[in-house]
């Protein structure tokens, strides 16, 4: 089918939600991704930090079409030794105790939100609901986890959204102190916030604002959906930050390109939420969590981070000796860089137009190559968006 024609059938049937880049991608291998006329581009998005390994990886998919042949689903009514297998692997690799499995970011963050709720609720009584996220946040497009959000622009539309979320300044101790009372029960964050222009939090304000919430018992919950499975070198990048959260929340990569969320626990928190509290029909699904099992085996292990780091080191050394570029921001490759010309979205168009998939966060063009790529690929990819900027 060609290009036009596709356009075609998503404006007579489709919602009009999304606001695309003129293509159709239909198939691809690795790093290299194709469109419906048969043009190749170097992917550095990866479906927005989603295909950690590339597109159609042969382990990945040796993993999950052989659960898909072997069970394609079956409901949480029955153990399931696809998610006890990925359970217990993602308990081990990020020293959490406790995991349950939804299908997205924002699902997963919902669970975040509702353990912390209960915990705060049965702990110190009703009152303690509230939650304090950060301004320029992003934490996903449900009713709820759009209230989590610190950005005015999400809360238009939809009201009344659910209460009990206020906001403070990221890498601002003090507007996080003037927001805690007792009626706080979690602080939720993101250790770089990706949507919000891919701005990390300083390594002194998250040591701080661990302390605080220890200090308080108020939970404190990293949103590592865009962040985690190996995308800043480390399995999930609040480790870089040398702190232990009580809960994070993992989704994108997770899968490797198959729906599914997790939210993980400390052993204090395993039995928060019990019987009947949380539930999902295709949370954990066995093909979904066979395809996790493959990515985090891979990207869990040292080397394969080892050079996640090196990669990003490089393309992040890369882009700072770039002319047009006047800032570079990140850790590992989970890259934004401002550019000196041209609004973000027009350099990702001419990108697109050279052969090169990037995407953008605010006024940033942001970079999420997939994990696998290398160096050869790397450079290729950076040539193109070099002479695009340089001409932008
Ligand atoms: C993408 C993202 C989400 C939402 O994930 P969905 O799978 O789209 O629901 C939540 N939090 C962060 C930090 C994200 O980057």
């Amino acid at each position: 089918m060609h290009f036009s024609e596709i356009k075609a059938q998503e404006q007579q049937n489709m919602m009009p939600t999304y606001g695309r880049f003129e293509v159709a991608i239909v198939q691809g291998k690795g790093v290299m991704a194709q469109d419906s006329e048969g043009k190749s581009y170097i992917d550095f998005t990866s479906g927005i930090g989603v295909n950690a390994l590339g597109f159609c990886d042969d382990r990945w998919i040796a993993a999950v079409t052989k659960q898909a042949s072997t069970l394609q689903h079956i409901s949480n009514l029955y153990y399931n030794p696809a998610q006890t297998a990925l359970a217990q692997a993602l308990c081990q690799l990020s020293g959490f105790d406790k995991v349950f499995f939804s299908n997205s970011g924002a699902e997963a963050n919902e669970c975040a939100i509702k353990l912390a709720r209960k915990y705060g609720t049965d702990t110190y009584g009703r009152h303690r609901t509230k939650i304090i996220t950060l301004v320029n946040s992003f934490h996903g497009r449900t009713v709820t986890t759009l209230a989590a959000t610190g950005q005015d622009t999400f809360h238009r539309y939809f009201d009344p959204f659910t209460e009990g979320f206020v906001y403070a300044q990221a890498n601002d101790l003090k507007s996080v102190k003037a927001l805690l009372d007792e009626n706080t029960c979690a602080v939720f964050v993101e250790m770089i916030q990706g949507e919000g222009g891919v701005m990390p939090l300083e390594p002194r304000f998250v040591k701080e604002l661990e302390r605080l919430c220890k200090k308080h018992d108020v939970l404190l919950m990293v949103d590592e959906v865009q962040t985690g499975m190996g995308r800043t070198g480390t399995l999930f990048c609040y480790e870089q930050y040398g702190i232990a959260p009580d809960v994070i929340t993992s989704s994108k990569a997770l899968g490797g390109g198959l729906p599914i969320g997790a939210c993980l626990c400390t052993e204090r928190l395993g039995g928060v939420l019990n019987n009947g509290m949380h539930g999902s029909t295709f949370g954990g699904n066995p093909v979904a969590c066979a395809g996790a099992l493959s990515v985090l085996e891979r990207v869990a292990d040292k080397e394969f981070l080892k050079e996640v780091t090196a990669k990003g080191a490089y393309i992040q050394q890369k882009l700072a000796q770039m002319k047009g570029v006047a800032q570079v921001r990140g850790i590992g490759m989970m890259i934004g860089l401002l550019p000196r010309q041209g609004t973000a979205k027009e350099i990702a168009c001419a990108c697109l137009e050279q052969g090169l998939l990037v995407l953008t966060a605010k006024e940033m063009v942001r970079l999420l190559p997939p994990l696998t790529i290398t160096f050869e690929e790397i450079d290729k990819g950076l040539e193109i968006l070099a002479r695009v900027i340089g001409q932008a």
